[in-house]
């Protein structure tokens, strides 16, 4: 039977089995999904036996992204761009060649699972870390008309910016201007806050997306809605389409995202 895994620390929390075995199930296959707790300085030793042991491709998560990127002998170039890697495949020859599959699952929630087109579109990301970089190039494969990054320690924000040719800058500078898709991509909402973004720019939104995912909408988004947004969506699509764009990789077969989607919600809303 194909192993899989993902690794993180913490990990028990991780959704990512019942999403693979339910593409699995779309698929007639049977396969291995296992969570694996590495320590935080033991990750690669514990990769090194995963696929030695027979492992075919695996999940990463925090705090293991950047230390993943290093391992991989091959990159995408997302993964690249990203500097982190969330997916790794083994390869026959023994190497292991890494994606950052995160940014495309943002992209594939937004505009097939929201139906939101972001082509010609003003994109506002707040938040210039890891998952924010993640996303870049794939919001901007979409053409869209601007992508602007706002980030509370606005150097970050120019920085990366700086790095991808477009605009970042503090909150203040946005305060006044006007975006049709607005993308929290700060770790804010684990806290119960967010990004100090005006309500009239909330309010003329199209879609707001918040990466974070819960049972209830978060603070953000009932903020959001609060203020007049059309739409507003959490990062729960993200998260199925990322895993699908990897089980993609792994075994050449693309599973659907919104049935398990709407299963997810399900189990989260009823507690499980
Ligand atoms: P990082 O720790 O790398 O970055 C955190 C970012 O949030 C920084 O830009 C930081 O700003 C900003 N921030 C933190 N607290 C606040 C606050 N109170 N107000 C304003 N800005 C704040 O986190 P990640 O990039 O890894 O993750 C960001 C979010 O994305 C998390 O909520 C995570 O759960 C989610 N995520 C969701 C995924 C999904 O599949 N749905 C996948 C990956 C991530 P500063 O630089 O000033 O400190």
């Amino acid at each position: 039977m194909s192993v899989y895994a993902v690794f993180g620390n913490p990990i028990a929390h991780s959704r990512s089995p019942q999403i693979h075995q339910a593409f699995a199930a779309e698929e007639g296959a049977a396969i291995e999904y296992r969570r694996i707790l590495a320590p935080v300085d033991g990750f690669a030793t514990e990769l090194t036996a995963f696929f030695a042991a027979g492992g075919q491709g695996c999940n990463v998560t925090v705090p293991f992204k950047t230390e993943a990127h290093a391992l991989a002998d091959d990159l995408s170039a997302r993964a690249r761009a990203a500097g982190a890697v969330n997916t790794l495949q083994g390869r026959a020859d023994g190497s292991l060649y890494g994606d950052n599959t995160d940014g495309i699952g943002l992209v594939h929630d937004i505009t097939v699972l929201q139906g939101v087109s972001l082509r010609d579109k003003h994109i506002l990301m707040a938040g210039a870390g890891g998952a924010a970089r993640g996303a870049v190039l794939p919001l901007l494969a979409e053409a869209p008309a601007s992508l602007t990054i706002a980030n509370r320690t606005a150097d970050k924000a120019r920085q990366l910016g700086a790095e991808f040719g477009v605009e970042g800058v503090g909150y203040a500078a946005v305060a006044a201007r006007r975006f049709d898709v607005v993308i929290n991509a700060t770790s804010g909402s684990l806290h119960g806050e967010w990004p100090p973004l005006s309500d009239a720019l909330l309010g003329q939104a199209a879609l707001v997306y918040d990466m974070m995912y819960a049972a209830a909408p978060t603070p953000f988004l009932q903020h959001a809605r609060a203020c007049g947004a059309a739409a507003v969506a959490d990062g729960l699509g993200m998260l199925v389409a990322q895993a699908a764009a990897a089980y993609a990789l792994w075994r050449g077969f693309s599973p659907q995202v919104a049935p398990v989607v709407a299963a997810m919600r399900r189990e989260m809303e009823a507690g499980a």
